[in-house]
């Protein structure tokens, strides 16, 4: 298994006493699968995608890549947020190419590529397939919202990372803007097939992307449901959104999320469902 989470947990203690942020649950992703995490805001998406980066420490379980045990942050994992996370001061190709300076040691995939012509050459390919390549002198000022989350994608992918996280990351965006960068994410991912965790509340977007999306409850968040996306991923595009069986799988998401299985024989199938995820207290 590629990311293998175990009873992993969250509370967060503050002057108004312990916020319950993350029940324990059970996560497995396989190599190469995206999926979605989507729930009601506060639920502990953000929290979950912080503990899986070795950003924040889990109050318990575990988190492991490749069988690896995660304690920090690391080359494995390319990172993207809502926020805009480039440096001002650096050039978008400066940007790009700033993971790779801080490369303790070359990625095994990146072999071979670890000398200065072979990063540029790394850096230039990514800003052509981002559509940057005209910009990759300007400064992030200089950059519409959309293309600055271009830049952050370009950078995420740049240090070729074992999973992308990402969190929210068109949330900031326009919606014409958003679905370019969904093409392009889509684009990405039928191309290199990354093993991607993404965190959105937005479920037309979770379906259009993922092979799998989890819900969540209201906080403290516990998995709800595991729900294997039936689509052909070849013919996910925008006017999928008007296809039946995706509102079919929309309306079953939905109906989740406000804590209302629509049927008991959908309720018995999701449940069924949750080969990989466990839940706690049951839906
Ligand atoms: P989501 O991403 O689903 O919107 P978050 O993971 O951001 O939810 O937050 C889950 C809960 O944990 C919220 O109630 C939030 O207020 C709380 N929380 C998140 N980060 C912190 C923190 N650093 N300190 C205290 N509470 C936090």
């Amino acid at each position: 298994m590629k990311l293998s989470l175990r009873g992993v947990a969250k509370s967060y203690s503050g002057r108004r006493g312990e916020t319950n942020a993350l029940c324990p649950l059970d996560m497995d992703v396989r190599e190469g699968e995206f999926v979605s995490l989507v729930g009601p805001s506060g639920c502990g998406k953000s929290t979950l995608l912080h503990i899986v980066a070795g950003l924040e420490p889990p109050t318990a379980g575990t988190v492991d890549l490749d069988g690896e045990r995660v304690r920090g942050p690391g080359a494995e994992l390319g990172l993207m947020f809502q926020q805009q996370t480039l440096f001002p001061w650096l050039s978008v190709r400066e940007n790009v190419r700033f993971p790779l300076t801080l490369a303790r040691r070359p990625r095994p995939r990146a072999r071979g590529k670890g000398d200065a012509d072979g990063q540029a050459a790394q850096v230039e390919g990514l800003l052509r397939l981002v559509g940057l390549w005209d910009f990759r002198d300007s400064y992030p000022a200089e950059l519409s919202g959309g293309m600055q989350q271009r830049a952050a994608l370009a950078r995420a992918l740049v240090g070729q990372p074992e999973v992308l996280l990402m969190d929210e990351p068109f949330g900031a965006l326009d919606a014409q803007t958003r679905e370019a960068m969904q093409e392009l994410l889509l684009h990405l991912i039928q191309h290199h097939r990354i093993t991607t965790l993404f965190v959105t509340h937005d479920v037309d977007e979770a379906l259009l992307l993922s092979d799998r999306v989890v819900v969540f409850s209201e906080r403290p968040g516990r998995v709800l449901a595991s729900l294997d996306v039936t689509f052909a991923r070849a013919a996910r595009s925008s006017e999928l959104k008007l296809d039946e069986a995706f509102l079919h799988q929309k309306r079953e998401i939905l109906a989740l999320l406000r804590g209302r299985p629509r049927t008991a024989t959908q309720r018995d199938r999701l449940l069924h469902g949750l080969t990989n995820t466990r839940t706690e207290g049951g839906s």
